[in-house]
């Protein structure tokens, strides 16, 4: 009789324990789907596929809408998040290889055009002086093309390089000199212990400073940091919405202002929201009007100071844009005039014969090209790397 009662309560508590499980189960299907939040929040970076859209987080919320409150029978009511889905923008590694063929105006005119010269049977004077004119017509500045050509004299005297090979690994080895390989590339962004990196972007408005800004934002979050924006450009009236919707894309706060504002005040407030934010890092899209040297100073000086009452800024980003050639080079000098620049962005490098423009700005300033800029496209802006750069001019 005790048995059986037993076996009972161990058959009853059984019963229990499964519908529990069941119960359980289902109640975990049927929960809501979470809410949008309010503030935006970073996917991190997604497996590495080059070109691919970031498609997966809308389909993926639609899918656990879909499951959790499509009644039995009814027909799926598909309800899209309130908050755009972010975008995986893609990894940065290798972004200057993939880009390469977009150097092909500058590949065909320069690359190919000194390759075509060394190799002639006759490497006469003639030869050389249109190996020093095409350097020149690619805008490689007069001081690094009569280098080079120095150079390049010497070794195919002393080697007797003649074969293609041979010419081809000696060009290489020249322009990759003259890009100085060695030079610290990396985008400055460590900020301070409490505060997060800071970056002023500047350039005259049309080179592409507020895209170059809005595409770094992407390189950044491909990379894993947190990114608020500062629409300090107040001058030009499109240019907050502009770098407003590039943020959303990826999940990054814009601080703006009023259009004609106080610039100085949105990158101050910019930073304090990064800080609030706990944000990684700060990019700060200025306005840049040529009107006069003094008025630019005026400006962009008082950006810096206010922001670093926050605390030392880590990185003076110069855009220019490649295509404007001798004009580039005069706007970089007035702007190293007026702030320290740091590292130079370079735009437009898809659009241009002229991609010696690189060597030119660098021996200006002194200060490297970071980033490049290859296309309209989000993730057209690549690091610039000297040898997958020369690479893709003289072809491998
Ligand atoms: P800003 O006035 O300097 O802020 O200029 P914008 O960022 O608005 O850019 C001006 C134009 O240049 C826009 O149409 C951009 O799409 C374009 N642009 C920016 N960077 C590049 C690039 O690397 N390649 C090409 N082809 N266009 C670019």
């Amino acid at each position: 009789m005790e048995i059986v009662i037993l076996a009972v309560i161990i058959a009853l508590v059984a019963v229990g324990l499964i519908s529990g499980l069941v119960v359980s189960s289902r109640k975990k299907k049927q929960l809501p789907p979470s809410a949008p939040s309010s503030t935006p929040t970073i996917t991190p970076p997604a497996e590495p596929h080059v070109g691919e859209e970031a498609e997966a987080p809308r389909d993926e919320a639609r899918r656990t809408i879909e499951e959790a409150g499509t009644p039995v029978g009814e027909a799926p009511v598909v309800i899209e998040p309130e908050v755009p889905a972010l975008e995986v923008p893609e990894p940065t590694a290798g972004r200057l290889v993939r880009l390469r063929t977009r150097l092909a105006r500058s590949q065909n005119s320069l690359g190919k055009g000194l390759l075509t010269l060394l190799s002639r049977d006759n490497l006469d004077e003639d030869t050389w002086e249109e190996i020093e004119d095409t350097l020149l017509t690619a805008d490689v500045g007069v001081a690094p093309t009569q280098e080079l050509v120095e150079r390049l004299r010497e070794r195919v005297r002393i080697l007797g390089t003649r074969t293609p090979d041979g010419l081809r690994a000696l060009l290489r080895e020249e322009l990759v000199a003259l890009l100085g390989p060695d030079l610290d590339r990396a985008v400055r962004t460590e900020g301070g212990a409490e505060t997060p990196g800071v970056v002023m972007v500047v350039g005259v408005n049309g080179t592409g400073k507020t895209t170059t800004t809005g595409k770094l934002a992407r390189v950044l979050v491909a990379d894993g940091r947190s990114v608020v924006l500062g629409a300090a450009d107040t001058f030009r009236a499109a240019a907050a919405d502009q770098l407003q919707t590039w943020g959303e894309r990826v999940g990054a706060r814009t601080v703006r202002g009023p259009e004609g504002g106080d610039p100085a005040s949105i990158a101050f407030d910019a930073v304090k929201e990064g800080i609030a934010e706990g944000a990684d890092v700060v990019l700060i899209d200025t306005a840049g009007r040529l009107h006069t040297k003094t008025g630019l100073m005026d400006e962009l000086g008082k950006v810096k100071r206010v922001v670093e009452k926050h605390g030392p800024l880590d990185e003076i980003l110069l855009v220019l844009d490649a295509t404007t050639g001798q004009n580039g080079l005069v706007q970089a000098r007035v702007f190293a005039e007026v702030v320290d620049i740091t590292g130079i962005v370079l735009t437009k490098l898809d659009g241009t014969a002229k991609g010696g423009i690189v060597i030119a700005v660098q021996r200006e300033l002194g200060v490297p090209v970071k980033l490049i800029g290859l296309g309209e496209g989000p993730d057209d802006l690549a690091p610039f790397e000297p040898e997958a750069f020369v690479d893709a001019l003289i072809g491998d």
